[in-house]
């Protein structure tokens, strides 16, 4: 009878509900957040270009979790973040790849690069007022999901074969004030500078402290390309006044001292220190 009455169109009422009857009654103590990444971007384009290119169909589709505009300064969530939005592309950080899947994406309006009336091309500054939604926003984000310092990345870092973004000008030391990230240790670094400025290590070094840090290895002993565009964007974080990709004794001073096992500091205690819960992710 019952089923007969949803059969005659009286679906919605209550007891017509199909499929499995689930239990909550207990729940695993062992489970963290599957966004275990936030990856920070620059839209290359104005607010409603980026609006387009973020949510409609395509033939190339891309999405981010949030996009943050600068006049006004707004935070738009276009993806649910239990959801993947499709933002990082080929990638890869410290051991995981294809990081859509394990991320959180926030993209900043900003044009990127600009055509000088010389012909050259210079970054875009970003505005003050929206870095201070960015920063606010991933203090959010990393303390819903408990995000680890080192997995705050940019897209630069995880793609840097072709991807430059958020670029030199994206203030990650705000991150650090934030307690977000860590920073390299000043005195550990000018030491090592002053070392190294004596004698500068050798190309595999180079390879081998970069993908010690994070960066998909290149390992080759030359000085390639790749080798190249991944000093771009680790200089562009930590040392944004020259970014040349180029083997120098400061930029050997930052790769020890950011894969010493001290040599990067939080400014705060981490995100989940102060709620006394252990990094739970195990992977
Ligand atoms: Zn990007």
């Amino acid at each position: 009878m019952k089923k007969l009455l949803c059969l005659m169109g009286f679906a919605l009422l209550a007891g017509c509900q199909t499929g499995v009857k689930i239990d909550k009654s207990y729940t695993s103590e062992n489970q963290d957040s599957r966004s275990l990444f936030l990856v920070l971007h620059y839209t290359v384009g104005n607010f409603q270009s980026s609006l387009n290119m973020l949510t409609k169909a395509s033939s190339r589709p891309v999405s981010s979790h949030y996009l943050v505009s600068e006049s006004p300064v707004r935070t738009y969530q276009l993806v649910d973040e239990n959801r993947r939005a499709w933002h990082a592309g080929p990638s890869y950080w410290k051991g995981h790849s294809n990081l859509n899947a394990a991320s959180i994406g926030i993209e900043i309006v900003n044009p990127g690069r600009k055509k000088n009336p010389d012909g050259t091309e210079s970054y875009v500054p970003f505005d003050e007022a929206q870095m201070d939604e960015v920063v606010a926003l991933s203090a959010e984000i990393v303390k819903r999901h408990n995000i680890r310092p080192d997995r705050i990345v940019g897209h630069g870092e995880i793609q840097p074969r072709s991807k430059q973004d958020p670029g030199p000008f994206f203030p990650w030391k705000r991150l650090h004030e934030a307690g977000l990230i860590g920073w390299p240790d000043e005195a550990l670094v000018a030491a090592k500078k002053a070392e190294f400025e004596l004698a500068l290590p050798d190309v595999r070094w180079f390879q081998e402290r970069l993908a010690q840090h994070g960066f998909a290895a290149a390992s080759s002993g030359e000085f390639d390309a790749y080798t190249r565009d991944c000093l771009v964007a680790f200089q562009m974080r930590y040392r944004p006044a020259n970014f040349d990709g180029q083997m120098d004794a400061e930029t050997a001073a930052l790769l020890f001292t950011v894969t010493a096992p001290d040599g990067l500091k939080m400014k705060q205690p981490p995100v989940d220190r102060a709620t006394a819960k252990p990094y739970t992710s195990r992977w």
